[in-house]
């Protein structure tokens, strides 16, 4: 009765993804079909029209093709590769994406606190852990505000940050100034998709991956936010023991924006 009883619950489960897609990818899709019909109907005499309406199913497509990668990302589990990490360089060397994805008007600092260690982990979704975390701070603070970047070496005990092994990390702490989270919505940020975005905007995945990857890495995260005042979310990142240095390389392929 127990192994049925899960069986339900995970039909359950199953059914309410299925479902949660299925009405966003609908909507993406209707912008898409409706803005090529728009197009095609003034694509003779209203080239300017047709080039917006054009623009717009465009965009449709490629939030839907964004939900897709996601999903896949989620459902796939990439494995993970993980190698030594200097995070520093790491955070350093996103500057430029960094300054892309968040404007003009967010001023953006990285400070590292003395020289932190190296780290063990797949640089590439570290990366995208990170830009994810970006992302949110620029939605939270509506174009407008600080993002703080901070590096440092903690020594955790036990179950200290979430089930915390003993040991050494490199602490991340991505701190913004925008609109933070109301305890119910912090009591739900890791389910999967859990948003409070609009429609097509939000797929209610960033966090829950980004704690799928980090529990994977051997690490935690921990999220202390205050309503009207901002959030902080602090990644925490096996140290690397070896007396390997870390990859100074950061010329790896960037990710994607992936909103
Ligand atoms: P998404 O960004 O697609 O909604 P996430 O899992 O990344 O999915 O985030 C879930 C929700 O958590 C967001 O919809 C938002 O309500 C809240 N959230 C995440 N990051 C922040 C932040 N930095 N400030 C305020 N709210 C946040």
């Amino acid at each position: 009765a127990e192994a049925q009883l899960r069986q339900i619950q995970k039909m359950e489960a199953v059914g309410q993804l299925t479902g949660g897609i299925a009405h966003d990818f609908n909507n993406m899709l209707a912008v898409v079909v409706g803005g090529l019909e728009l197009a095609k109907r003034k694509l003779h005499d209203h080239a300017a029209d047709a080039e917006r309406h054009l623009d717009n199913a465009m965009e449709g497509a490629n939030r839907a093709a964004a939900l897709t990668r996601r999903l896949l990302a989620f459902a796939r589990a990439e494995p993970l590769l993980p190698q030594a990490v200097n995070p520093d360089t790491l955070v350093r060397g996103m500057n430029d994406l960094m300054d892309r994805t968040l404007g003009e008007r967010i001023r953006l600092e990285v400070e590292s606190v003395a020289h932190p260690w190296s780290i063990w982990v797949d640089r590439h979704q570290l990366e995208n852990a990170i830009l994810n975390l970006a992302v949110n701070a620029r939605d939270a603070m509506e174009g407008e505000g600080k993002l703080i970047i901070r590096t440092s070496n903690v020594a955790l005990a036990a179950d200290e940050v979430g089930e915390s092994l003993p040991g050494d990390y490199v602490r991340v702490d991505v701190t913004d100034t925008g609109c933070g989270m109301s305890r119910e919505v912090l009591d739900r940020v890791f389910e999967p998709f859990f948003t409070t975005k609009p429609v097509g905007k939000g797929t209610g995945l960033g966090l829950s991956q980004i704690f799928g990857f980090v529990r994977q890495s051997g690490g935690e995260i921990s999220i202390a936010s205050a309503e009207g005042l901002g959030t902080t979310v602090s990644l925490y990142l096996p140290r690397h023991h070896s007396g390997e240095d870390a990859d100074q390389d950061s010329a790896a392929p960037r990710p994607e924006v992936v909103e």
